[in-house]
């Protein structure tokens, strides 16, 4: 037996046990592989990246994990980067602003700043898109 971390096209999470990886394939290939949450059969195997810390490695290249943490913290500084010079800042007015260009209300452009937890729920609650940018560790320069 062999188990999978698997996720759908709606991107719910779930884990399911198969006989094989041939087994895997072949119920995968004939749909037969369903998410328990929404039931897609458009279900694919979740790509897995190492534990980073906290654990024992077990044989695992050490450098391995501290690569791919770098190269994570290089695509998240990459994606902020590009956020930050081509998208208008609009600070802690966000929320209001991402409204307002999703109702028409102000011009259409891509903008980025704060908003409180509550705030981007409700912007979920009303179809407004919005994302979190990934983290990036703060240079302490630019701390207050
Ligand atoms: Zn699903």
């Amino acid at each position: 037996m062999i188990r999978y971390a698997l996720v759908c096209d709606h991107a719910h999470p779930f884990e399911a046990w198969f006989g094989s990886s041939d087994a895997y394939d072949d119920q995968a290939a004939r749909g037969l592989v369903e998410c328990p949450f929404c039931g897609s059969h458009a279900v694919s195997k979740q790509i897995m990246a190492p534990a980073v810390a906290g654990t024992k490695t077990r044989g695992a290249d050490p450098d391995l994990a501290a690569r791919l943490q770098t190269m994570m913290m290089q695509a998240a500084r990459e994606v902020r980067s590009h956020v930050e010079q081509n998208f208008d800042y609009v600070g802690d007015t966000f929320a209001r602003e991402a409204r307002a260009i999703h109702e028409g209300a102000a011009e259409k452009r891509e903008i980025y700043g704060e908003a409180t937890p509550a705030e981007v729920r409700a912007l979920k609650e009303d179809g407004v898109p919005c994302a979190a940018l990934p983290p990036v560790p703060v240079d302490p320069a630019k701390t207050n």
